[in-house]
């Protein structure tokens, strides 16, 4: 698989991906938004059926009120409502107004209480007249600011009860309802008119009493919800309600309680922050999925790249081999024949071609070795004879066997001898046979720079070996894996050098085997430094 199509793909990975996620992030989003007007609706139902009933409660209390209050005899009202003020838990104050509209009662001739001094300066508006007893705010003249009274928003509750004739032909008397804010504190006001002598008289509620029978209502309520007065504060509620908490729904009670409202806090309902979170958790559980897609899909490019870089390189090594094999028999062959047929007379030149055969026959062992060598080491089956020797000794005698070759290469070689023995543990062949291979690729690669210096260096742990030439040297980019096996910086089949990527591989495998290594580093000033490093101790098998 070619890179710029590993790049397509993983594109294609990347794209698919991507849009599986945002595809996923809407649908989660979108499941997210019906599930929450789904809730939202659920709440305001709640809140809707709360605020019906008490609105309905409120309802009953006046008109049974009312009824009783039309129901009081003309002679003696003041005196009841004066029983009613002292005897009953709902009625807080009263009052009779004269037809012309002034104060009967409470009696302005007679000692008040402080609770009905602040009652009447309450009415203050509605009793001198300034504000009606009916009709729409609308119509209701601006209360004084200073007194802190208005007239509710909404129509003003009002009901004629009994406002028809009785069967007596005497008019009934009518009765009514007014809300009444007074100092921030909403005020039911219960009237009657009394067509026949033209006095109008009522009672004021005692809210808490009045509330108090609403409070029932809410102890039922499962989710949380609040009745709000006219300032938004909660009056009572259900289930328990942060201090700060903000009604997710809020529906009014309606003309009997004007301003007030039944909020829903739902849980099930969402705020503003729940829908932070959910975005928050919804785009890291998307995020997760389509790094999984992207990591796993990566994964098995990057599987099948590899396979397809392991395949491709089998397939040059079987033909570098293939290569490398026939070039020296062909050398080998055809001077073999010449020499069979007597056609070289010269003892010379028959030298010569002695010589070319058994370097070529040289070649082709050692090439053969490396084979072996390669897949005993694959199937484990390399054995090692680890043997007390001195590495520089070793190193010298590999290295003047290959001096002839290595200078018809054109490589002039310099052994610097080690001030002190290198003596060393590890498989003299192995060391041999890695040896080889660094001084076979010298002869390949390195032939250009004229220069082949080897050098040695001991430390506690062990010797090292140091072969140091001026060719090309090996480019950054093909550094980290130039010990891979089949491994070539040139691997076309028209590279200039022979070669099947084998050599560095199997010198690393067999040291590191025996405890040591080999390693690469560029030279200063250009070309490649190989140094073989080979333990005192004996480490592998
Ligand atoms: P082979 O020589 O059969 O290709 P090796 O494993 O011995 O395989 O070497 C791997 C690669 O390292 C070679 O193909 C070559 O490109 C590079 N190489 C090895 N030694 C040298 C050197 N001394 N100078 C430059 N390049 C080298």
């Amino acid at each position: 698989m070619k890179r710029t199509a590993v790049i397509i793909y993983w594109l294609i990975l990347l794209v698919s991906a991507l849009a599986v996620g945002a595809g996923a992030f809407r649908l989660l989003l979108r499941e997210h938004s019906r599930l929450e007007s789904a809730g939202l609706a659920a709440a305001r139902g709640g809140a809707q059926l709360l605020a019906d009933e008490v609105a309905l409660s409120v309802q009953e209390l006046e008109q049974k009120l009312g009824e009783n209050l039309a129901a009081i005899p003309s002679a003696n009202r003041a005196v009841t409502l004066a029983e009613w003020e002292q005897g009953h838990p709902l009625i807080r104050n009263s009052f009779v107004l004269d037809a012309r509209g002034a104060v009967v009662y409470p009696a302005p001739t007679e000692p008040m209480t402080g609770e009905q001094e602040r009652f009447l300066r309450r009415y203050e508006a509605l009793f001198s007249g300034r504000a009606a007893w009916t009709g729409p705010a609308a119509e209701q003249p601006a209360a004084p600011a200073s007194a802190r009274q208005e007239f509710s928003r909404l129509a003003v509750a009002q009901k004629a009860l009994s406002s028809s004739a009785d069967s007596a032909g005497v008019p009934a008397v009518q009765t009514g309802w007014l809300p009444w804010y007074a100092d921030n504190q909403i005020q039911l006001l219960g009237w009657a008119l009394d067509p026949a002598d033209g006095s109008r008289y009522g009672v004021e509620l005692e809210m808490a009493a009045v509330l108090s029978r609403l409070a029932p209502a809410f102890a039922g309520a499962g989710e949380p919800y609040a009745l709000l007065d006219g300032d938004g504060r909660v009056v009572f509620q259900s289930g328990a309600l942060a201090s700060n908490a903000v009604p997710v729904v809020a529906v009014p009670v309606g003309a009997v309680l004007p301003h007030w409202q039944v909020g829903a806090y739902g849980t099930g309902t969402a705020t503003a922050a729940a829908r932070g979170t959910f975005l928050l958790l919804t785009g890291l559980q998307v995020g997760v999925f389509v790094l999984a897609i992207i990591l796993g899909g990566s994964l098995l490019l990057w599987q099948a790249h590899r396979h397809w870089r392991d395949a491709a390189r089998k397939t040059s090594f079987v033909s570098n081999v293939s290569h490398e094999l026939k070039t020296p028999l062909t050398s080998i062959r055809m001077y073999a024949e010449m020499l069979a047929e007597g056609r070289v007379k010269d003892d010379v030149k028959r030298a010569d071609y002695l010589k070319v055969i058994v370097d070529q026959s040289q070649r082709l062992t050692r090439l053969v070795n490396n084979v072996l060598d390669f897949s005993r080491l694959e199937q484990r089956r390399r054995a090692y004879r680890p043997e007390p020797f001195d590495l520089a000794g070793a190193v010298g005698e590999t290295v003047e066997s290959q001096r002839t070759r290595l200078q018809e290469a054109g490589l002039r070689v310099e052994i610097a001898p080690p001030a002190a023995p290198c003596p060393v543990v590890a498989d003299r062949d192995a060391v041999t046979q890695a040896v080889l291979n660094i001084l076979d690729n010298a002869a390949k690669y390195a032939a250009g720079g004229g220069e082949l210096r080897v050098e040695f260096g001991a430390d506690e742990q062990g010797c090292r070996a140091r072969f140091l030439d001026r060719g090309p040297g090996i480019p950054s980019a093909h550094r980290a894996r130039l010990f891979e096996q089949f491994y070539r910086v040139d691997d076309s089949l028209s590279a200039k050098q022979p070669g099947c990527g084998l050599g560095l591989s199997i010198a690393r495998r067999m040291m590191r085997d025996l405890g040591g290594d080999v390693r690469f580093e560029p030279r200063e000033g250009g070309g490649a430094v190989f140094e073989l490093a080979v333990p005192r101790e004996r480490a592998g098998s």
